[in-house]
């Protein structure tokens, strides 16, 4: 129950373990095409063009950032925790002149009007927003953001690694530029992809851009035929793809689009709300400050007074799975849920049992089966 990797279904893990075949084999050329389009429709950007790298998501910010932005180039950072930090320090590196508009305290995240004042102070090439920062499980509201970046002339660039395949998502309804993510989290395949859709306006400003792309792996220049020619299902090649990881690619989003997109995003808010529920009759704490930031894909929560890190180890002596606390300045503090992908309702049932018997066994016995009773309540309402 990490927030990445997650558990995965038995078709994509069929997918991953069958005989590798060549890159320019005519059935994965198929497979490779086919991943490309229904890319297009989980991320809901019938106008953007998929990239499909082998990788992790800090490629995907990496090729981003390299391919959006020349040295001297100003860029916005809306900063709700770890990982907004590390698009920043991406930014950086590609020479962007970067402004940040912090959230007031951990757990937070900039207001609409903080944001807006940072635009006015622009003009800025491109504004990235962490749509749900696995550090803190914070969710920022992408769709009024988006627009306000727009407004302001700017590109808008989401880093959906947590957030695409679990939470809702209209890239071109909500005027996104450009969602980046990978594989392992909600889109429910291994680590090892990098996805990438560039909306129109992000593929305008690379072409005009006058010097070169700064990394020679991730650059579009290189990539954009590929993925031309495979969606043309024509064989190509610039660098092996991770053939067994684009087959369990196209099998999850054939299974997350015959979930039904809106159905898919009501299911993890769904658990989201089961956990949140257990929790918060165990009288225990969120990371995030504010109901409206509460993510679908995961929770943080902070350990109960005398109870330490320890809470994560007996979890385990349980049969499950939790993630310790990422956020430098809290890290000792809390811990993390992922409920993403193909999780069950039994998995919650089991994650908030275990949470209950490891508070009982590090001496908070509270209301045994509270937490159990309040997630029932929960997912019967
Ligand atoms: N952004 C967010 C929001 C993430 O959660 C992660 C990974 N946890 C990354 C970026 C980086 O992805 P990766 O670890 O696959 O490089």
């Amino acid at each position: 129950m990490i927030p990445g990797p997650i558990e995965f279904t038995p078709e994509v893990l069929a997918a991953t373990g069958q005989p590798t075949t060549s890159h320019v084999a005519p059935s994965f050329i198929a497979a490779f095409g086919e991943a490309l389009e229904r890319m297009r429709q989980v991320f809901g950007s019938p106008s953007g063009q998929p990239f499909i790298l082998a990788g992790s998501g800090t490629l995907a910010m990496d090729s981003t950032a390299a391919n959006l932005t020349e040295p001297g180039d100003r860029a916005l950072v809306v900063n709700t925790g770890y990982f907004s930090d590390r698009f920043t320090a991406i930014l950086r590196r590609y020479g962007a002149e970067v402004t940040e508009v912090k959230a007031p305290r951990v757990g937070d995240a900039p207001s609409v009007q903080q944001v807006r004042r940072a635009l006015e102070m622009g003009p800025f090439k491109l504004m990235t927003l962490t749509h749900v920062d696995t550090s803190t499980a914070v969710r920022l509201d992408v769709r009024s953001l988006a627009a306000i970046g727009r407004e302001h002339g700017t590109l808008v660039v989401v880093d959906g690694v947590c957030s695409v395949g679990g939470e809702e998502l209209d890239q071109d309804g909500w005027g996104v530029d450009l969602v980046l993510t990978a594989s392992q989290k909600a889109v429910g395949v291994p680590p090892g992809l990098a996805l990438i859709m560039a909306g129109p306006r992000a593929i305008e400003a690379f072409a005009r851009r006058e010097a070169p792309v700064g990394s020679y792996y991730g650059d579009w220049t290189e990539w954009l035929p590929i993925m031309k020619a495979y969606e043309a299902r024509a064989a190509s090649y610039f660098g092996t793809p991770a053939v067994n990881l684009v087959w369990a690619l196209r099998t999850s989003l054939e299974q997350i689009v015959s979930e039904g997109l809106t159905a898919r995003a009501a299911r993890h808010r769904r658990m989201a709300g089961a956990f949140r529920a257990a929790t918060g009759a165990l009288g225990l704490a969120l990371v995030p400050v504010r109901p409206e930031l509460y993510a679908s894909t995961l929770t943080g929560v902070y350990y109960p007074e005398s109870i330490d890190a320890t809470l994560v180890g007996r979890a385990a002596e349980e049969g499950v799975i939790l993630a310790g606390g990422l956020h430098p300045e809290i890290r000792t503090r809390y811990f993390r849920v992922g409920h993403m992908g193909a999780v069950t309702e039994a998995d919650i049932y089991a994650t908030v049992g275990a949470i209950e018997k490891a508070l009982a066994r590090g001496g908070r016995p509270g209301d045994s089966g509270a937490g159990l009773a309040a997630a029932a309540r929960s997912l019967q309402g």
